[in-house]
């Protein structure tokens, strides 16, 4: 096994912060001291690009997709890294390795960071690298997988794709947090955003599948490529079930026969409700339900997992 990097730890608070492990300006540290300068165009502009991927039973799930977004999302915004793919790569093995954690959400990030002469040009600043590894987490939890989650339709519009590219993934999140409000009003559990046309776009951290007579639907414009949407075309490629990326009317989702939402935080999640109205027959659907062990299985082909190596492991 390789040598892993020092962690360096000065203090643990563990009342504020999960337990877990960030790179950032080079060093490894426990999580809690991995603090930014208020003065980063990330922090202060939103102005930043990251990914996430997690790692399930000690391996990541479809690491080289998650870092080709990336990169390509730097890229778009003018960002550059002193890493490459392979450096990216270790830092994320090391960052697991040293948080010891076998299931982990894993994030990494490109802030367009911090000008000497705090310039408003941002070809200025020094773009700034951080990950971290820290428990895995879940858009649905576990009362929400075993009896669906319950959507609201917002009128919320999702940042038109023409204002901020949403394939770059990004933190443009007041429409999805006033969304999340929207819903909790109407008692739903998370909120479905709408495109500019006024069809179905995305929600906060999830892209949404449609079910309709043995056709899978998922919308295609103003919503991020997601690695889990993805996973679901492949599965479908592989069951022979017919599945388009197109528009979704808010009428056609409301009267689909199953709808699940898919994200790294959580896989494959079911939705059993719309706006109250049953979905279905108002319970977990048969596909989404296949869907999601599939999804689970295919976390154990080589073909997407790379293995994690844990200090003190022997291989
Ligand atoms: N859409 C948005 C806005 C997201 O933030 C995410 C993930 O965080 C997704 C969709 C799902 O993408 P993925 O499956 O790559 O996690």
């Amino acid at each position: 096994m390789h040598k892993l990097p020092k962690l360096t730890a000065r203090h643990v608070d563990p009342r504020t912060y999960p337990p877990g492990v960030a790179y950032m300006d080079g060093q490894y540290l426990p999580i809690q001291e991995a603090k930014l300068s208020v003065l980063d165009y990330g922090f202060l502009h939103s102005d930043a690009t990251y990914d996430v991927v997690h790692v399930w039973n000690g391996a990541f799930f479809r690491l080289g997709d998650h870092l080709e977004r990336f990169f390509r999302g730097m890229s778009e915004l003018h960002m550059s890294i002193p890493y490459d793919t392979a450096q990216v790569t270790e830092i994320l093995h090391n960052c697991v390795a040293l948080s010891g954690l076998e299931n982990a959400y894993v994030e990494f990030i490109c802030t367009r960071g911090t000008s000497p002469e705090f310039s408003r040009d941002p070809r200025d600043a020094e773009n700034r690298f951080i990950a971290f590894a820290i428990p895995f987490g879940s858009v649905a939890n576990k009362e929400q997988m075993e009896r669906g989650l319950h959507l609201a339709v917002t009128d919320v519009l999702r940042i038109p794709p023409s204002s901020v590219d949403p394939t770059v993934k990004n933190y443009h999140w007041l429409d999805m947090v006033k969304g999340l409000y929207a819903a909790y009003e109407r008692g739903a559990d998370t909120a479905v955003l709408i495109d500019v046309n006024g069809n179905v776009s995305e929600g906060p951290g999830f892209n949404i599948f449609a079910v309709k007579d043995g056709v899978v639907s998922t919308p295609n414009l103003s919503v991020l490529l997601g690695i889990t949407r993805q996973t679901i075309v492949d599965l479908c490629a592989e069951m022979g079930l017919p599945c388009h990326a197109q528009d979704i009317a808010v009428e056609d989702l409301k009267s689909a026969d199953e709808v699940f939402v898919t994200s790294t935080a959580g896989g494959v999640m079911p939705v059993s409700k719309i706006d109250g109205q049953p979905i279905g027959s108002g319970e977990v659907g048969l596909l989404s339900e296949r869907m999601m062990a599939l999804y689970w299985q295919l976390h154990a082909d080589d073909r997407y997992r790379s293995v994690v190596s844990y200090p003190g492991a022997t291989d």
